[in-house]
């Protein structure tokens, strides 16, 4: 498969490498597989092994060695032995003991495995158009340090790099063992990349960042290995790994922020399209005659369904400047300008999921992002949507629930892309 994401920056050294994720997620495997495996030298058949529990420990949460043994289809001589080194390295732990159904309970020999949590450490960066937000996440994707500066990010990329670059530094000392057990960052941001290049693959989305390499300066002012993801391909993740989406494996995720993207997951994969430009909703046209858009096109869904684009839309009648916190105040004071505003958004939102759902088939459809919090003034007018605009058919009616997530979801997911690469390089860890 064509690797979504781009990873540059020095790989593991030759010391010793941090130890355990417990996150997972097929998704996250295979997305990822590729850019682990060139972060780390080939894995031994010890280590194969080794990263075949891992992986399965990250997607299972946490498991006994019988159910590793069924997980991974290696024999229950292996899996105790490789066990018992995961145990040693410090990079697996034993959290007590299960039945059979899998309860834990007391007395009963099968001591569940999962990956300690400290083990090893990731950086999320979200850089937005309005803000830049670093979170250092544990070994299990938990927020261990959580920081968000508001700045124009759009028009100043230097800036909302040095601030990201002094907030992940804070977060790194701040945090016990944050250097020495930091697998590494991933930037996520809310444009099209460009796998190949390390760069945003739109000429018009964020302009002034063109030609920036985000990735390639940070791994050189940190050191640490360092990639770019798009910001609805993280959310994706994250609500797949921690949140509305686990357990689904095809379902679509619209962050509707101040931008719209969509991150699409097919079959357990994140579909990045040959360009990473796949799951560009907000830049689908909804209204021919429309507002012309950052991208350069007119009438796009981001024109229309964005909360800032709600809050320019009220200041203009109303004859005062409002931001999208008073969005929120005024639907939550039942103005009806705002909820219209806000239903009218939920429509055109609508059409255009029903529009992916006819081409894509998902099971589930997670709304994420700022307007999500909107509530059934958003909801209720998108499913009526959905429901007209999809292929009628047999099929049960689509699931479309609102993330779990929330605003957290991109730089949690971005964190998630850099601990998806955990298994390959603890099972080599764990080898001394
Ligand atoms: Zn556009």
């Amino acid at each position: 498969m064509s690797r979504p994401e781009t990873h540059t920056g020095p790989g593991p050294t030759g010391r010793r490498r941090p130890r355990a994720a417990l996150l997972g997620g097929a998704a996250q495997a295979e997305i990822l597989n590729g850019d682990a495996a060139a972060a780390v030298r080939p894995l031994s058949l010890r280590d194969e092994g080794r990263s075949r529990m891992l992986r399965a420990l990250q997607e299972q949460g946490m498991a006994s060695r019988p159910q590793l043994a069924t997980m991974t289809g290696l024999s229950r001589a292996t899996v105790a032995a490789l066990a018992t080194d995961l145990i040693a390295s410090g990079t697996v732990e034993e959290l007590g003991t299960v039945d059979e159904a899998g309860a834990p309970r007391s007395g009963r020999p099968a001591q569940l495995l999962a990956i300690h949590p400290l083990a090893a450490l990731a950086v999320g960066v979200d850089i937005g158009h309005g803000h830049t937000r670093v979170m250092l996440c544990d070994a299990r994707g938990e927020p261990l340090w959580d920081e968000t500066v508001p700045q124009d990010v759009d028009h100043r990329p230097e800036d909302a790099l040095s601030a990201a670059h002094d907030m992940v530094s804070s977060a790194i000392s701040a945090t016990p063992g944050g250097r020495e057990r930091m697998l590494g960052i991933a930037i996520g941001i809310a444009s099209p990349v460009d796998a190949s290049q390390g760069t945003m693959s739109s000429a018009s989305i964020m302009k002034e960042w063109t030609s920036l390499r985000p990735a390639e300066e940070f791994a050189a002012r940190t050191g640490l290995p360092t990639r770019l993801v798009n910001d609805a391909n993280a959310g994706a993740l994250a609500e797949h790994l921690y949140g509305a989406a686990r357990g689904w494996r095809d379902v679509v995720y619209v962050r509707l922020s101040a931008g719209i993207g969509a991150g699409i997951l097919a079959g357990g994969r994140l579909l990045s399209g040959a360009n990473g430009l796949a799951g560009e909703l907000g830049h689908v046209q909804v209204y021919p005659s429309g507002h012309i858009c950052r991208c350069g096109g007119r009438g796009c869904l981001e024109t229309v369904a964005s909360p800032v684009a709600l809050a320019a839309l009220l200041s203009e009648s109303r004859h005062e400047q409002l931001g999208t916190t008073d969005l929120f105040r005024l639907l939550m004071e039942g103005d009806v300008g705002a909820t219209r505003a806000v239903e009218d958004a939920g429509e055109a939102v609508g059409r255009c999921i029903g529009t992916l759902a006819t081409l894509l088939d998902p099971e589930l459809v997670v709304v994420g992002g700022e307007l999500s919090a909107a509530g059934d003034a958003l909801f209720l007018p998108m499913m009526r949507a959905v429901r007209h605009y999809r292929l009628p058919s047999r099929a049960p009616e689509l699931r479309v629930v609102a993330g779990e997530l929330g605003d957290s979801a991109a730089v949690r997911g971005a964190a998630g892309v850099v601990l998806a690469t955990l298994p390959d390089a603890l099972a080599q860890s764990a080898s001394g």
